[in-house]
């Protein structure tokens, strides 16, 4: 017996609508797999949309997170305290950059990098007062602060938030030449990810990430690359950038970066870049504060290593194998990339999907409308991976003769 969509929807009255939940309540997590409230065991293939790229529970991060919490949880950045210059050292040093700027979520370290963007212009490049241009992707997905929508085409993001922010240019995805016309003496940035998550798993044209390289140096532009979700190990390396040993300006990471404990966000960044800040000009009260340098340290630390994503990379393989035997009339294309993949599914929504995924022991979720997106924790044991997928299999099979 499971709970009921309405029984659910009854006990959460008091929960703003902002999201539509899988009617599934879920009361603890290991590894790759949660229970729910009633103590059904389900295989975790979301992961927290990558937060949860080491699984939950993972003993050396709550060991480090518990270890803090005893110690020293919040200083403000009014005071130094003893874990900030180790996170924000050996995170730069992992992206092989020189400087950080901690933030807490996501959408705070895109608004951050905006706002170096725009400084570095101003300051830097030497753009005229107020004519900043940032040169965004259709399709983007960069959070939902009021300024981060404002470039967003989804209407969902945007409906009755207006006025917008301006400043902003959107050029197709992946669009090498609508780049190159969009971007003028005025551009400051091109902020892109290197793979659409939200968007539904999707790849850029194979050299895109060169070329807009070339193009950023060319012109003096930054390139901003928002690795909030595919960034550290997701897709079989530590960024999603070095499958074109491409190095952008800029990396925004988040997420994973918090090791699914805490929000933890970063603007990663040269010194030429992220110099341009002084004392007062940007901010957050809980930015950097030791419990998220504590645990950020400690999944820096784990990344370094570099057997997780080579095991990304690895179980990316089997993944990609299992994606390709899936019932060629109940799929229209799949994508993937390490342990991260979208499946569009054919005559019917992937919410549908998704909810009969749930009735067989998986958890994933839809992108917009017809996309199933797959993002196992990459700690995630092989065959708990080919028994998700067998279960996707049955369902995308069972909907074919329903259908
Ligand atoms: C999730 C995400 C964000 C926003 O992060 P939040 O922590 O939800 O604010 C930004 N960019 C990308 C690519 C993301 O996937």
């Amino acid at each position: 017996m499971s709970l009921t969509d309405d029984e659910i929807t009854r006990a959460s009255a008091s929960v703003a609508h902002n999201y539509h939940p899988l009617p599934v309540v879920i009361a603890q997590g290991e590894g790759a797999w949660v229970t729910d409230v009633e103590g059904r065991r389900l295989l975790d293939m979301l992961a927290g949309y990558s937060a949860l790229n080491f699984g939950h529970g993972d003993k050396q991060l709550l060991a480090t997170a518990h270890a803090q919490l005893d110690r020293l949880t919040l200083t403000s950045r009014a005071f130094h305290h003893d874990g900030l210059a180790t996170f924000c050292a050996e995170l730069a040093e992992l992206a092989g950059m020189e400087m950080v700027l901690p933030m807490n979520t996501g959408a705070e370290a895109v608004e951050t990098a905006l706002k170096t963007a725009r400084k570095w212009g101003y300051r830097v490049k030497g753009v005229p007062e107020g004519r900043a241009k940032i040169v965004v992707m259709d399709g983007n997905f960069h959070g939902r602060t009021l300024t981060v929508v404002s470039f967003s085409d989804d209407p969902e993001a945007t409906a009755d938030y207006g006025p917008f922010t301006p400043g902003f240019v959107r050029v197709p995805y992946g669009d090498i030449e609508e780049l190159r016309s969009a971007v003028d003496e005025d551009t400051v940035a091109v902020l892109f990810e290197p793979i659409q998550g939200e968007g539904g798993v999707i790849m850029p044209p194979p050299g895109f990430l060169r070329e807009l390289r070339a193009l950023c140096t060319d012109r003096n532009v930054l390139m901003i690359a928002d690795e909030i979700q595919s960034g550290l190990g997701r897709t079989g390396r530590t960024f999603a950038c070095d499958h074109e040993d491409v190095v952008p300006d800029v990396y925004l990471l988040g997420k994973a970066l918090g090791g699914g404990i805490l929000p933890v966000s970063a603007v990663v960044s040269r010194r030429d870049v992220l110099g341009v800040f002084r004392p007062g000009e940007h901010g957050s009260t809980f930015g950097g504060n030791p419990l998220a340098c504590a645990v950020g340290t400690a999944v820096v630390r784990r990344l370094k290593e570099g057997d997780l994503q080579e095991r990304a990379a690895r179980l990316g393989t089997v993944l990609a194998e299992l994606l390709a035997e899936l019932p060629a009339d109940a799929v229209s294309a799949v994508r993937s990339r390490g342990l991260w993949a979208g499946v569009d599914v054919r005559g019917r929504s992937g919410r549908d999907v998704c909810e009969g995924l749930l009735r067989r022991g998986v958890l994933a979720k839809d992108a917009h409308g017809q996309t199933l997106r797959l993002a196992p924790p990459l700690i995630v044991e092989e065959e708990d991976l080919r028994w998700g997928m067998g279960r996707l299999a049955e369902e995308l099979t069972a909907g074919q003769a329903a259908g």
